[in-house]
C-alpha cells in the first residue's frame, strides 16, 4: 500500500485548512443526506423509516497499535466496524461522522492516507461522510465514529428477540482476526528486538487480512431482504462467539445448544491456529474483531438459509432453564463461558 512520504505539519495548515484539505473530495450519495460538511450540523431526511444510531471510540494503545497497523487500513476499519454495528440491527447504514484528536507526531499526509481508508469504506458501503470534529490530542491518536442507519420499523432486529426452537446461525468464518492479531504482535515483539529482521508473515496474508481490513456483511442483510427473512434475533461478533451467545441468551431469555463442528473456521485460520499451537476452535468463541453476523431465524426459515453458503447453522435455542451448552467433536457437553475479549486490549 503506498503511503504519502513527504511531510507537512498539522500547524503549517490549520484546523480549517486541514478539514478543507480532507474533506474536499466529498459527494454525497445518499438520498436522505440533504446537508453535509460544512454547516453548523449536517441535515438528514429520514422520511417514514426509522433510523439506527452507533458510536464507537478507538484509542491508540488500547484499540490499536500503529506500530504495525497501516493509517489507511485504520480509516477503513475504523467505519467498517461501526457499520457492522448498524447491520446488525437489520439496518442500512446511510451516514457516518468522523471525530478525530491528533497530536503534532502525525502529520497531513498521515491524516491523507487515514482518510483515504476512510473514504475507500464510505465508498464501498454507498455511505456519506456528513460531518466530524478535529481537535488536537497530547497523547495517541483517538478517532471517534458515529454511523447512522434506515430501515422499516417492522424490520428492525434486536438482541431479545430469539425463542425456543429457533436456529442459532452465523456468517462467515470465525477466528481468523484473533490469529491475525498474534502474527502481528509477534512479528512486533521480533522486530523490536531486532529491527534488521523482516517480518515473516508468508503465508498469512488471510488471518492478517481479517485484522487489518475487515469487511462488514451488507451481502447478509441484503440476502435477509431478498429472501423475506426477518431474523428473530441479531448482533455482530466482535468479541469473540461465546460471549455474543451469552448476550443474544441473556436478552432473549432463552438458552442453547452450540455444535462446535458446526462452527465455521477457515482452513487458512486452522493451520495459522496449529502455527502457534492453539486450538482454532478456541479463536473462534473467544478471539474478536471478526465482524461477522450472529443471528437466529425460524426453523420455518431453515431451507432458505442452509441455501446460502456464507451461513452456517451453529446450534439452537432452548429454554431459559436449560442454560447455554456447547457439545464438543467429541460429544461432551460443556457450559458456554463468556471468556471473550476484545482482541485489541492489552
Ligand atoms: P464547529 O466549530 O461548528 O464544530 P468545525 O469547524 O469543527 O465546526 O467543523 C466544520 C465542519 O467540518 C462541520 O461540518 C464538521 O462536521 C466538519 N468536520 C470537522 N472535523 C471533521 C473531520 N475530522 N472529519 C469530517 N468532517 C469534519
Ligand atoms: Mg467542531
Amino acid at each position: 500500500m503506498s503511503e504519502n512520504t513527504s511531510r507537512t505539519e498539522l500547524s503549517a495548515l490549520g484546523e480549517f485548512g486541514l478539514i478543507e484539505r480532507l474533506a474536499s473530495r466529498i459527494q454525497l450519495q445518499q438520498a436522505s443526506s440533504v446537508k453535509g460538511i460544512g454547516d453548523d450540523a449536517a441535515v438528514i431526511d429520514p422520511q417514514d423509516l426509522h433510523q439506527v444510531v452507533t458510536t464507537d471510540m478507538l484509542l491508540e494503545g488500547v484499540h490499536f497499535d500503529l506500530g504495525y497497523v497501516p493509517l489507511k487500513h485504520l480509516g477503513y476499519k475504523a467505519i467498517v466496524v461501526n457499520l457492522s454495528d448498524v447491520y446488525a440491527m437489520n439496518a442500512t447504514p446511510t451516514q457516518v461522522t468522523m471525530s478525530i484528536g491528533v497530536s503534532n507526531r502525525l502529520s497531513v499526509e498521515a491524516l491523507e492516507d487515514f482518510y483515504e481508508g476512510v473514504y475507500a469504506a464510505c465508498d464501498k458501503y454507498g455511505v456519506d461522510l456528513v460531518g466530524g470534529d478535529t481537535a488536537s490530542s497530547q497523547k495517541g491518536f483517538i478517532i471517534s465514529v458515529t454511523a447512522i442507519g434506515e430501515v422499516e420499523a417492522d424490520k428492525v432486529v434486536r438482541r431479545s428477540g430469539a425463542r425456543k426452537g429457533d436456529l442459532l446461525c452465523c456468517s462467515g468464518d470465525l477466528g481468523g482476526a484473533y490469529i491475525g492479531l498474534l502474527f502481528l504482535e509477534r512479528e512486533k515483539r521480533i522486530y523490536m528486538e531486532n529491527p534488521s529482521i523482516q517480518p515473516d508473515l508468508e503465508g498469512e496474508s488471510y488471518v492478517i487480512g481479517r485484522l487489518l481490513k475487515p469487511d462488514a456483511r451488507r451481502d447478509i442483510i441484503e440476502f435477509f431482504e431478498k429472501a423475506g427473512i426477518v431474523p428473530t434475533s441479531m448482533m455482530d461478533i466482535s468479541d469473540g462467539l461465546s460471549s455474543e451467545i451469552l448476550h443474544i441468551c441473556e436478552q432473549s431469555g432463552v438458552g442453547c445448544i452450540l455444535y462446535e463442528e458446526k462452527i465455521p473456521i477457515s482452513e487458512e485460520s486452522r493451520n495459522a491456529a496449529f502455527k502457534f499451537q492453539i486450538d482454532p476452535t478456541a479463536c473462534a468463541l473467544s478471539g474478536g474483531e471478526d465482524y461477522e453476523l450472529l443471528f437466529t431465524i425460524r426453523q420455518e426459515d431453515y431451507d432458505k438459509v442452509q441455501a446460502n453458503s456464507n451461513i452456517s447453522i451453529i446450534g439452537y435455542m432452548t429454554e431459559s432453564e436449560k442454560g447455554a451448552h456447547i457439545i464438543t467433536k467429541g460429544g461432551s457437553t460443556h457450559a458456554i463461558t463468556a471468556q471473550g475479549w476484545n482482541a485489541f486490549k492489552k
